[in-house]
């Protein structure tokens, strides 16, 4: 690429040639931060699509989640048009449940439901209660950007104009400006080492405004893939939108993990910056708790008791580069990005226990979607037992998987199903299986012996 900036053919004249060399400083740009540092990592998160398949339950539950926030983030996505004017597409916000976990919400404006429905009126008053909120909303630039987004209706002109947003563009310039004046390698010896960052030094006026990309790679050192920038992000990201191949998955996935890391890298700048504070560190652990997510309302559960279904759900093949980008919709994020000074406190036990439970969530949601829901099973039910006797049921499942009640004791098993529309039929097909009265029976067909208890303990 850089070969190809210093030698632009000829034949490129004027503004073609000038579109030409910015375009090849971008790629450049790219790949030095690719190959300088490690892929952004962003902080634990759920997300959730708004579009006309989001279930009212769904927005009910969001609304929870949204009221007891104390922060959010906000970006946009908007796709170019030949000739016209940007078409507004996509709205991302992110709320800050506790100081390392949020949940993402990706509103898909062009797959909204019809005015005047019930599920268009939930989603414009989950916009009004983060909007109305007072509590700050934290953009990269101006709100300005929101602007073209009232044609959708979910908001007007004069809501945004009283809304607290806040410009943390502007304040990363700020402290960026004030936390790294120029430096002259000649103070000490020890500085010779460091070049020097201010903002001179790394070819940024003072008026320049930073992107955020820019910001990730001085602050963070991490880098921002910004390669999708000009994508289609009106096609509709959710998978629930359409009947979509692998091929189409992978990229609607990469989308979304771009969507959505705009915000992700904003929540670490407000830890970084200090903007959002620390809570005591005695509570630590229990902050960056996933359990602490109230709406989620997942019940304890060993991770040994958490299988995925190898036969039937081979892992896809994914590029390296795809499973980077992958993290961004997982839990399984190193547990190393906390502040050291936390991440010390806690003992590798502790770390493991936290890690394992993060893994198991975020197997729950990825396999218990769908799910069939058996209360109070037998258990002398094995993970393998119940997995045969689903396979005779020929229920079609991604995984199972039994929790333990820590009041009552009981157990629940829950089986993801992969074909939503068949929930019905399966729950009538299954809906004696597991109790002590089933595992009696089998038990005494297998055995020839009768078993002296008959009592169904199924509720
Ligand atoms: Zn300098």
């Amino acid at each position: 690429i850089k070969w190809k900036l210093d030698n632009i053919p000829s034949t490129y004249t004027g503004k073609s040639r000038q579109n030409y060399s910015k375009s090849l400083r971008k790629k450049l740009k790219e790949h030095h931060y690719a190959s300088t540092y490690q892929p952004f990592t962003p902080l634990p998160h759920t997300l959730h699509y708004i579009n006309r398949t989001t279930s009212e339950e769904t927005l009910n539950q969001i609304n929870q989640t949204v009221t007891t926030s104390l922060y959010f983030t906000l970006d946009t996505e908007s796709i170019q048009i030949r000739q016209r004017k940007n078409k507004p597409v996509l709205i991302q916000i992110q709320a800050l449940v506790s100081h390392h976990f949020s949940v993402i919400f990706i509103f898909e404006m062009c797959h909204l439901p019809r005015e005047h429905t019930t599920t268009f009126n939930l989603i414009k008053n989950l916009i009004t209660t983060i909007f109305n909120s007072s509590k700050p909303i934290y953009i990269w630039g101006e709100r300005d950007e929101l602007t073209p987004f009232v044609i959708y209706n979910l908001f007007s002109a004069t809501q945004l104009s009283l809304t607290n947003f806040q410009n943390l563009q502007d304040k990363f310039k700020e402290q960026w400006q004030q936390q790294h004046p120029h430096i002259t390698s000649t103070i000490s010896s020890s500085d010779l080492t460091h070049e020097c960052v201010c903002e001179k030094c790394i070819g940024k006026s003072s008026h320049e405004l930073w992107s955020l990309q820019d910001a990730v790679s001085y602050e963070l050192k991490e880098w921002l893939d910004k390669r999708s920038t000009m994508s289609y992000f009106n096609i509709g990201l959710d998978p629930q939108l359409s009947q979509l191949n692998l091929k189409e998955q992978q990229d609607r996935q990469k989308l979304t993990n771009y969507a959505a890391n705009d915000c992700l890298s904003m929540q670490r700048f407000l830890i970084k910056m200090q903007i959002i504070t620390i809570a005591p560190t005695t509570t630590t652990t229990t902050n960056i708790h996933p359990s602490n997510i109230n709406h989620e309302n997942i019940e304890p559960i060993s991770s040994d008791d958490s299988e995925p279904e190898p036969e039937r759900e081979p892992e896809p093949e994914i590029e390296p580069e795809e499973q980077q980008s992958q993290r961004t919709v997982t839990f399984n994020t190193p547990l190393s990005i906390l502040e050291p000074k936390k991440h010390e406190q806690l003992s590798s036990e502790e770390r493991k226990k936290i890690h394992n439970r993060i893994c198991t969530i975020k197997q729950r949601h990825r396999y218990y979607r769908h799910e069939l829901t058996f209360r109070d099973i037998d258990r002398r039910f094995t993970i393998r037992k119940i997995k045969n006797i689903l396979r005779q049921y020929d229920i079609s499942f991604y995984a199972v998987n039994v929790s333990t009640s820590s009041t009552t004791n009981t157990k629940t098993l829950y089986v993801g199903i992969r074909d939503p529309s068949l929930i019905q039929a399966y729950d009538q097909r299954t809906c004696m299986l597991f109790s002590t009265h089933h595992y009696n029976k089998i038990n005494s067909r297998q055995r020839r012996y009768h078993s002296s208890s008959h009592s169904n303990r199924r509720h």
